[in-house]
């Protein structure tokens, strides 16, 4: 039905081919991209409550005085946590960012302003509506991919590393010792040897460090 000389369709999100079911839905994301969207949500409200606790922001103990009456310095909260669960963090970026373009875009609404603690509330209007999104939504691959970096954002925060954790595969051309950097979340890559680029599901495939620890 497709012309020969028109481009395959291709997932607004992660570029690899759409399937024909996903093309007769007239989808812009493919379906691993909305799962891994849902995961990443899910993961978000479970690491924002995790942090939003007392020990994640090592609370300054105030009123504490030092010998000589003046006040000793408060315990450094952790600022990069309360950027994420403060004013302007994760639930504002959430609903300021993107569930307020879903609703303009489905005709509903602005829903009322969320409190900053409200991630259950944030996270679960996104979560229904991703699959209407990934569907309907032109503009949704701008949507996921803050979505994987507020993701990354917060699993940096509660391991103290500074992204998700990163690990070698090896590339699967003949020939070719080359080596790609990647981590669970990378869509697409290219090896640095023979330049080869390998989508997700290829990625998926190939022979990683752990392959080789294991055998
Ligand atoms: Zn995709
Ligand atoms: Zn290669």
């Amino acid at each position: 039905m497709t012309p020969d000389d028109a481009p395959a369709p291709t997932c607004a999100s992660c570029r690899t081919l759409l399937w024909d079911t996903e093309i007769a839905a007239g989808r812009y994301a493919c379906y691993r991209c909305e799962d891994r969207g849902a995961e990443q949500l899910h993961a978000i409200r479970g690491a924002f409550k995790r942090l939003n606790t007392i020990d994640g922001l090592t609370k300054p103990q105030n009123g504490v005085c030092g010998p000589t009456g003046t006040r000793e310095a408060p315990i450094p909260p952790r600022l990069a946590v309360l950027a994420q669960t403060g004013p302007g963090g994760v639930v504002a970026q959430l609903q300021a960012g993107i569930e307020d373009s879903w609703r303009n875009a489905l005709g509903w609404n602005p829903g009322p302003t969320r409190s900053l603690s409200d991630i259950d509330g944030a996270t679960t209007f996104l979560i229904n509506n991703l699959p209407w999104a990934c569907e309907r939504y032109e503009e949704i691959a701008d949507d996921l991919e803050a979505i994987t970096r507020i993701h990354n954002t917060l699993t940096s925060l509660e391991t103290g590393e500074r992204g998700p954790r990163k690990f070698t595969a090896y590339c699967a051309t003949t020939h070719c010792t080359g080596q790609l950097r990647i981590t669970l979340w990378t869509s697409h890559a290219t090896c640095p040897t023979c330049t080869t680029s390998y989508d997700k599901t290829a990625l998926a495939g190939l022979v990683t460090e752990y392959d080789a620890a294991a055998a």
